[in-house]
């Protein structure tokens, strides 16, 4: 048996890999599927701005992955394509070095002037973007993280595996080197041979023996949501003071990337942090002019301790793998199937090398 502690991208990709290997696996989650992170981020899928060059690989791996499993699932609703504009504010050369980086790694990019902008995205401002070059990313996407995680253990469970939602994991059971199993908050007893980790930003809570946490260095991000409008944007527009893409049914999700509140902020719609990102977000698209946002999310990132991803086993203890990392909306499809596969046929991945959680306990 396979106990997958989580039920967010990370947690539903892993057991669906492990399920569609013919394992026995039980997830469990103290909340709803994709109550966590999943559920409050921008999921922009992506390689921009993610070097070294391991990491920026490693999504390049869950790009792929991404494409691999729409054609698997034939309809996958949680999946929106389109690409990236992108414009920054730093010096033309400069940006224009950086996405030539990114093409001799094979990263598909184009170059678009304000006709060609204008044609692909004809509410953007193109009084805001100036001089700046514009680089279209055509394989970048987004994603729906709950449509997501719901269709991967829909599919799973129609395998075999089995779904808590709303039950905690309150221990981690072990004889000795080796974790035996869980204990759940209903005070039941759940053997296995292997636990996975997929906690995310709760990767370090006291549920979990100390050598078993994953140290964090957690930050958290704002997303505003306009209500439903009648705009013609189809992709991510990546500005250099704003993000926004589509969220459904014509609403808007703005957000950026390196804008921190605190994880507990009472933030409302007189916040400057809100008005901040909206006259930013007016300024790119002047349709939002009149337009207020109808919802603030602040979501957690789940975020090792040295920024990088952290999956494999932890030294010295047999039956225990952890799989905690950001940007796990891009990553997640390429982590399930290595992971389920490192875990089944006791191989090793060399794409996740770099990112053992060994480097934490050493
Ligand atoms: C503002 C913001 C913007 C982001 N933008 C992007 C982006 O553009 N692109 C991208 O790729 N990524 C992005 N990310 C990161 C991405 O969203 C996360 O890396 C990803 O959602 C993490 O998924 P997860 O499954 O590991 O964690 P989660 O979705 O948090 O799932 C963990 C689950 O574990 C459960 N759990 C915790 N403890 C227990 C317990 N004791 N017992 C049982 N269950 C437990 C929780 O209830 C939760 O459901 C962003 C994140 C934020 C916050």
């Amino acid at each position: 048996m396979h106990i997958v502690i989580g039920a967010g991208v990370i947690g539903a990709s892993v057991a669906y890999h492990l399920a569609r290997a013919g394992a026995p696996v039980t997830v469990i989650d103290a909340g709803r599927i994709g109550g966590g992170t999943s559920g409050s981020s921008f999921a922009w899928v992506n390689s921009h701005n993610k070097a070294p060059r391991a990491y920026h690989d490693l999504n390049v791996a869950g790009m792929r992955a991404h494409a691999a499993l729409r054609e698997c699932f034939g309809d996958a609703p949680w999946w929106h394509g389109g690409g990236t504009v992108e414009w920054e504010s730093i010096a033309p050369e400069a940006y224009r070095a950086k996405v030539a980086l990114l093409q001799s790694w094979r990263y598909t990019a184009e170059w678009l002037d304000h006709a060609a902008l204008h044609a692909l995205e004809p509410d953007i401002n193109l009084g805001a973007v100036g001089d700046a070059p514009v680089a279209f990313f055509p394989d970048d996407g987004w994603v729906d993280p709950v449509v997501y995680s719901h269709a991967l253990l829909t599919e799973a469970k129609r395998l075999g595996a089995q779904v808590f939602q709303h039950l905690a994991v309150t221990a981690i059971r072990r004889q000795g080197s080796r974790v035996t199993g869980v204990a759940t908050a209903d005070g039941a007893t759940h053997d296995a041979d292997v636990v996975v980790n997929a906690t995310g930003r709760w990767a370090d809570q006291s549920a979990l023996p100390l050598d078993l946490r994953i140290p964090l260095a957690p930050s958290a991000g704002l997303m505003l949501f306009t209500p439903p409008l009648a705009h013609g944007v189809q992709r991510v527009i990546f500005s250099p003071r704003v993000h926004i893409r589509p969220d459904g049914a014509g609403r808007l999700l703005i957000c950026r990337n390196d804008l921190e509140v605190t994880a507990d902020a009472e933030l409302d719609r007189c916040s400057p942090e809100v008005t901040g990102l909206l006259a930013a977000a007016r300024e790119v698209l002047p349709l939002l002019r009149h337009v207020d946002a109808e919802a603030l999310r602040v979501g957690v990132r789940a975020i090792p301790a040295d920024q990088f991803p952290a999956v494999g086993p932890s030294p010295g203890t047999k039956g225990y793998y952890s799989v905690v990392t950001h940007s796990g909306v891009t990553l997640a499809p390429f982590l399930g199937e290595a992971v389920a596969e490192e875990i089944l046929n006791n191989t090793v991945r060399p794409e996740l090398a770099s990112f053992r959680p060994q480097r934490f306990f050493s």
